[in-house]
């Protein structure tokens, strides 16, 4: 706000100023302009001087000519040759005096009685102004000057008479002399000095009596209107007989002056007028042709001005605004700036500068070299060796140093600076800039950490947040078989493998984008092709603003778990000697099938077998020896079903068989009847011993003989009991009596299955 004020301050003065140069120009020029007029109306006056003077020399010549004619007169009248010496006398008048025409001399009646010219002799004029004004007036001191007229002779002249009194005072007539024109036309044109100079001889009544050059009529109306000064002037003035000097007369388009001729020597009736005037365009063109330039000039002064003084006061508020620039931008980043003047030893600091070594500007002391007690002594001798080595070498300067500010806080500053010389080359001033790194210094030890926890054993890979790999580890290479080259860039789904559906993913992302992390295991695909499972974690990295800007992913390769997994699982379902499914996983397996039959109406059958005196078997031939008799006996049974039924150890000899695709009794029947013709049928035995075996059987039908598992089960566990009570070595279907008859069996297995016949 105070800097607006102060350049609209500044403009206002140059505007003054302008203003003011406007004024002195102005008045210069109209000064000039006056003194144009002023000097032109001297020289018109002077030369109408000139023309007066000569006029009123031949005016009073001519007068005394008269007056020498008026007082010859009676000489010549009073004898004849004395009217030839008259006439004689006149010619030689008019013949030294250029400038009158004609001489004569009137009578009473205005007969002409003497004349230079003898065409005029008894001409009578008496009828003219000369004759009738001197006779009415009758005064003999006057010189009457006639106003022009056209003479008998075909010119303008003016006509001076004098009047002629006889002895008793009473008219005798004139003497008169008219002008020659042609001489007081070269008068007139010889004081005019320019073209556009008019030049007129006005007789005191107002008629032109001579105008060099010839005057334009336009002009001559303009200039004896009425109430045109010069008429004017004439008549307000000129009274016969007076004279009066020069006088100026300022018309519209022309300067003028006019000059009385009214010699004091003579008495004239008339006065006669020299007016001399001027144009005032052609006068003050040359002046007029000044103001153009000078306003021109003027013109170019002011734009030069204002745009000399814009360009300048751009360029003053560029260089404050980038000063501030400067100012804010070492304030926002923290930078402090500094200069060290090599003469005086003195440091100046900005602001910023104060705020970093935790010092106050207002005490600092007169060289401002207080931050050096705050270096530690080999950084001091640190930084003195690499600012010798920047003076004498010229080298930019530049290193990292710590200091304990005052307020306790160790920080570490980086500095760098560069050498000024003076025009001599000499070297003058250190300027530089500081800055606090203690924070970065911190995230590089941080970033080291970060970087070598990156190369853990554990496979690793960053995204950028389009999902393109910007960096993997070398656990990532050693797990895929992927050089970081060949997969910077690329989207990580160059890991997957076929084993996922598309869903699969969806929701992994839902997740991601919801959580910010996904962890599970993921099947991938190895360079080779081969496929194996992985435990993948994906983490979601954002920015201060919440924006994801980076996902990390880690892999770990859990074959080994998974495998260990399935052995567990293996161990939970089945049974580790012979590899069928153990009781649990046949109870699962029998209820799944129980409510399939309930749905689908369906029959099925269940077979207990039991070995008849295992017990011997071990004891006979070993422990080992029951066990792959154990296993031969799981083979031997798997062999008398269908892929889809099921064939368990649910005990130590103790078998269970689930026959699910049955549609009669007699099919359950004939597996029970081939199962135990089967274990009859001698074993060999890896260890070279031979054995056989018989076996009780006991066969319960859904739904014939129960409706759910465990009635099922505990008919056919009756049925085989049955068997075993009735001595082995049979099959026995279920029938209710045999709840309560232990003893019923038959030994006969044909027979057995025959009585039992169940329907179904
Ligand atoms: P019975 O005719 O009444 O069935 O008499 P048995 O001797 O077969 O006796 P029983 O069925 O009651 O007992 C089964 C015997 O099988 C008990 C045990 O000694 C033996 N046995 C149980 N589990 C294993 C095993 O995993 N391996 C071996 N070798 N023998 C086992
Ligand atoms: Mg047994």
């Amino acid at each position: 706000m105070k800097r607006f004020s102060r350049q609209w301050r500044v403009w206002l003065l140059l505007a003054l100023l302008l203003v003011a140069v406007g004024v002195w120009v102005g008045v210069s020029l109209s000064r000039e302009r006056a003194h144009i007029g002023t000097q032109e109306l001297d020289r018109l006056s002077a030369q109408t001087k000139v023309v007066e003077d000569n006029l009123s020399r031949q005016l009073t010549a001519i007068n005394l000519s008269l007056l020498s004619i008026e007082q010859a007169l009676p000489r010549w009248q009073g004898r004849p040759a004395g009217r030839a010496e008259g006439l004689q006398t006149l010619r030689n008048m008019e013949a030294v005096m250029p400038s009158v025409r004609t001489f004569l001399v009137t009578d009473a009646q205005g007969t002409v009685t003497l004349s230079n010219r003898e065409e005029l002799l008894e001409r009578n004029f008496y009828p003219r102004d000369y004759v009738q004004v001197p006779l009415k007036v009758l005064d003999p001191t006057l010189l009457y000057v006639s106003p022009p007229y056209k003479s008998v002779l075909n010119n303008y002249v003016i006509n001076l008479s004098r009047v002629r009194l006889d002895d008793k005072g009473q008219f005798a007539g004139v003497v008169s002399a008219a002008i020659d024109p042609v001489d007081f036309e070269i008068l007139l044109n010889s004081v005019r000095y320019s073209d556009d100079m008019q030049a007129m001889l006005v007789h005191g009544d107002g008629k032109i009596f001579l105008s060099a050059p010839l005057l334009d009529p336009a002009m001559a109306q303009d200039l004896l209107a009425p109430n045109a000064p010069l008429s004017q002037h004439l008549r307000g003035h000129l009274a016969p007989g007076q004279a009066s000097g020069p006088e100026v007369l300022n018309l519209n388009q022309r300067l003028t002056v006019m000059r009385t001729i009214a010699p004091s020597a003579l008495a004239m009736d008339k006065p006669l007028v020299v007016v001399l005037t001027r144009e005032r365009q052609p006068l003050f063109a040359p002046w007029q042709r000044d103001v153009l330039t000078q306003a021109g000039a003027y013109l170019l002064l002011v734009l030069i001005s204002l745009f000399g003084w814009s360009v300048f006061q751009r360029q003053r508020t560029q260089k404050i605004m980038a000063a501030k620039r400067l100012k804010l931008a070492t304030e926002a980043s923290g930078v402090g700036i500094w200069e060290f003047d090599l003469i005086t030893k003195n440091y100046q600091w900005d602001d910023t500068m104060f705020a970093l070594f935790g010092l106050d500007p207002k005490a600092a002391s007169p060289r401002n070299d207080d931050w050096i007690k705050l270096l530690v002594p080999q950084d001091l001798q640190r930084m003195r060796e690499a600012t010798r080595a920047t003076i004498q070498h010229d080298q930019p300067f530049g290193m990292t140093f710590q200091i304990n500010r005052p307020d306790g806080q160790v920080r570490f500053m980086h500095n760098r600076a560069a050498l000024y010389l003076d025009d001599y080359g000499v070297p003058r001033r250190l300027i530089g800039a500081t800055e606090d790194v203690t924070q970065r210094m911190h995230q590089d030890a941080e970033l080291r950490v970060a970087a070598a926890a990156f190369e853990s054993h554990e496979s690793m890979l960053v995204t950028n947040a389009q999902v393109e790999i910007l960096r993997v580890n070398q656990a990532f290479t050693a797990l895929f078989g992927f050089a970081a080259s060949e997969v910077l860039g690329r989207n990580p789904r160059l890991l997957k493998s076929g084993r996922h559906e598309a869903d699969f993913y969806v929701v992994m992302w839902a997740e991601l984008v919801q959580h910010h992390s996904w962890q599970g295991e993921v099947w991938n695909v190895r360079k080779d092709g081969v496929e194996f499972p992985c435990w993948l974690c994906i983490t979601a990295v954002c920015d201060d603003a919440g924006v994801v800007t980076h996902y990390v992913a880690t892999h770990t390769d859990i074959t080994l778990r998974k495998a260990a997994e399935d052995e567990v699982k293996r161990l939970a379902f089945f049974d580790p000697l012979t590899n069928l499914p153990n009781r649990r996983l046949f109870s699962d397996r029998l209820h799944q099938a129980v409510t399939k039959a309930k749905r689908e109406l369906g029959h099925m059958a269940l077979i207990y077998i039991d070995l008849d005196k295992f017990k011997p078997v071990n004891d006979q031939h070993g422990h080992a020896a029951g066990d792959q008799l154990l296993q031969a006996v799981a083979y031997r049974l798997k062999a008398c079903v269908r892929e889809s039924d099921t064939v368990a150890r649910v005990g130590g000899d103790e078998f269970v068989v689930l026959l699910t695709r049955i549609s009669q009794a007699q099919d359950a029947l004939q597996v029970a009847q081939k199962m135990h013709a089967a274990l009859r049928t001698p074993f060999h035995l890896p260890t070279g011993q031979s054995l056989q075996i018989s076996s009780s059987v006991g066969v319960a039908l859904y739904p014939d003989h129960g409706l759910d598992e465990a009635t099922l089960s505990q008919h056919a566990d009756v049925a085989m009991y049955s068997a075993k009570a009735a001595g082995r070595d049979q099959y026995l279907v279920y029938e209710p009596g045999l709840d309560h008859a232990p003893e019923a069996a038959q030994t006969d297995p044909r027979a057995a299955g025959a009585t039992s016949s169940p329907s179904i």
